[in-house]
């Protein structure tokens, strides 16, 4: 498609990498069946292919940040569903995030949005803030829209508990550093720590990278780059000062956001290189692990969710379900497995109503399907689904399997159905 981008616009990496995207677009539509708001709105505004018309008019010279797109670009979810369907190679997560930056510095919004954002990205990214959401656990279940939905996340804070230290490996064949994150340490300290059962009964020990903080993925998916980029160096200087042989984080969603730093710093003569080094460490939990040694005799049949950032993030489609089948579990399929369950890092917050939506048809497949268990690799989807379902990290249920302290949330079935 032809563009307008200036020489002066396309010498700053980042702008290049969303021209290049827009330019790359043939328009086919290949993308919309695949996009979730798309496939609940039916509006092209709200499909990739409407999307990145709005983003090329805002970011080209004399673009103008309309209300209207900003509207449709904020219900994107950046799933990136579309940019693995599409057959031209369009890397739509180039255009959107930089439409997310030039949104954030060239658009007022309203006051409560503002607010909302600034609480997102200041008290979600610090598990010690989040926990003291806590106090607004009680009006979670009246406060409307998106008050409610951030109060109702406080609200499965546990202020009380931090994750245990790692089991020591006597003689580790890998010594990998790892990631508390913000909002999953706040809310389930216990997936890390059934993380290090896992990992050191394969022989790897985990150690805490002590000085890292938050991945960034939050302000980054807000448009808020500068702190995104913060919270990068802080991430990389704590990998740098030890001595490791990777870098961890048990969220799919975090992971991908860890292994895309380089790309943040583009340009970059200090901390490219050093982003770089960071993200060819980093590893998601699902690189790391094996398969039980004793395929499990129990008959539980299990639904893997693969979240939007393992499949097209991360692009690890299909080994969580290959790790369960080769660990003896009964794998259960289930319709549209391929769409959002509407988490989508603050996306429940902000957009509670299209959240809640994919929340329910996906809670609707999942029920249809009838497995004793459902079990994901990030933290968003874990919260989102549960409630509704069984909900379980993937490595708490190889804790379990292994004879690790993990229970199950279901009672265990007799025998094969
Ligand atoms: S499939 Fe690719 S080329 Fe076709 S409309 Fe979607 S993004 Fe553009
Ligand atoms: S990232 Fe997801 S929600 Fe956004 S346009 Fe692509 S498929 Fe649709």
């Amino acid at each position: 498609m032809r563009t307008a981008f200036t020489a002066e616009q396309l010498a700053d990496p980042q702008m290049a990498g969303a021209a290049k995207a827009v330019r790359t677009c043939v328009h086919c539509g290949i993308c919309t069946a695949s996009c979730p708001t798309y496939v609940l709105l039916g509006d092209e505004r709200d499909g990739p292919r409407g999307r990145i018309v709005q983003m090329q008019a805002m970011l080209e010279p004399g673009g103008v940040v309309t209300p209207e797109a900003v509207h449709h670009i904020d219900r994107c979810l950046s799933c990136l569903n579309c940019r693995t369907a599409c057959a031209s190679s369009v890397n739509y997560q180039r255009l959107v995030d930089q439409a997310r930056i030039h949104i954030q510095d060239h658009y007022r919004r309203p006051l409560m949005d503002r607010v909302l954002r600034w609480m997102i990205a200041k008290i979600m990214t610090r598990p010690k803030l989040v926990a003291l959401g806590l106090l607004a656990a009680p009006l979670g279940a009246w406060l409307p829209g998106r008050l409610g939905a951030m109060a109702r996340i406080g609200a499965k804070a546990r202020p009380s508990r931090t994750a245990a230290p790692a089991p020591v490996v006597p003689h580790p064949v890998k010594r990998i550093a790892v990631m508390g994150g913000c909002v999953q340490a706040a809310m389930a300290p216990q997936i890390d720590e059934a993380v290090a059962r896992v990992l050191a009964r394969r022989g790897i020990q985990v150690v805490p990278l002590e000085g890292a903080g938050c991945c960034g993925a939050l302000p980054h998916h807000l448009g808020r780059e500068d702190e995104a980029k913060d919270w990068a160096r802080r991430a990389i200087q704590a990998y740098e000062a030890g001595n490791y042989d990777g870098v961890l984080i048990s969220a799919t969603g975090c992971s991908a956001q860890l292994k895309d730093y380089a790309h943040m710093f583009l340009g970059d003569a200090v901390w490219e290189p050093r982003a770089r080094a960071f993200a060819a460490a980093a590893l998601d939990f699902l690189e790391l692990v094996t398969p039980l040694k004793e395929p499990t005799s129990s008959a539980l049949r299990v639904a893997y969710h693969p979240a939007c950032s393992m499949t097209n993030g991360l692009r690890l489609s299909g080994q969580g379900e290959a790790l369960l089948a080769a660990s003896g579990f009964t794998l259960v399929p289930f319709g549209e497995s391929h769409l959002c369950c509407g988490s989508a890092g603050s996306y429940s917050i902000l957009q509670p109503e299209l959240s809640g939506q994919l929340r329910d048809r996906k809670l609707a497949h999942l029920s249809a399907a009838d497995p004793d268990l459902v079990v994901s690799g990030n933290i968003g989807c874990i919260q989102q689904l549960g409630g509704g379902i069984a909900v379980l990290h993937l490595a708490q249920l190889l804790d379990w399997a292994e004879g690790g302290p993990t229970t199950l949330p279901v009672e265990l079935p007799a025998k094969p159905r």
